[in-house]
């Protein structure tokens, strides 16, 4: 069953402006804004700006123009940090399995050293 949307998780309330973020890019309908934690030299989260729990509750019910807006802020994002030419990595944590812990959509910008191989082998 979807999860419910919580307008109080901490990026509706960045969106809201109650709470700072390093802004790094914003369109119509995405904020792109710096990893309060980062992992990479470069990490950047993108979100929309509509109330969407995750990749599933956006695909599912996000206008054409939604889903164009956050996916042309992600390459534009990563355009204007300079990272195209040596390589990148996005990742959209979604659900519990994947340890989401910020129940607003956000797709991670992984850059700035080498990432090494795409995921660990769990049990
Ligand atoms: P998740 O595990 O949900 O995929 O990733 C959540 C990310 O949000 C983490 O990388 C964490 O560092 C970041 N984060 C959590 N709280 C804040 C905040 O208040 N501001 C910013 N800029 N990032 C945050």
């Amino acid at each position: 069953m979807a999860a419910t949307y919580d307008p109080n998780n901490i990026f509706a309330r960045i969106l809201r402006g109650e709470i700072p973020c390093r802004k790094v890019f914003e369109n119509e309908h995405a904020l792109a804004f710096n990893d309060i934690n980062p992992q990479t030299p470069t990490h950047i989260l993108v979100i929309p700006k509509g109330a969407y729990v995750d990749m599933d509750d956006f695909t599912a019910k996000a206008s054409d123009a939604e889903v164009a807006g956050l996916f042309k802020a992600v390459g534009e994002v990563a355009r204007q940090a300079g990272v195209v030419e040596n390589g990148y990595r996005t990742l959209s944590n979604c659900g519990r399995d994947a340890h989401q812990e910020v129940p607003h959509l956000h797709i991670h910008i992984f850059a700035g050293r080498d990432l090494g191989g795409m995921i660990g082998r769990a049990k």
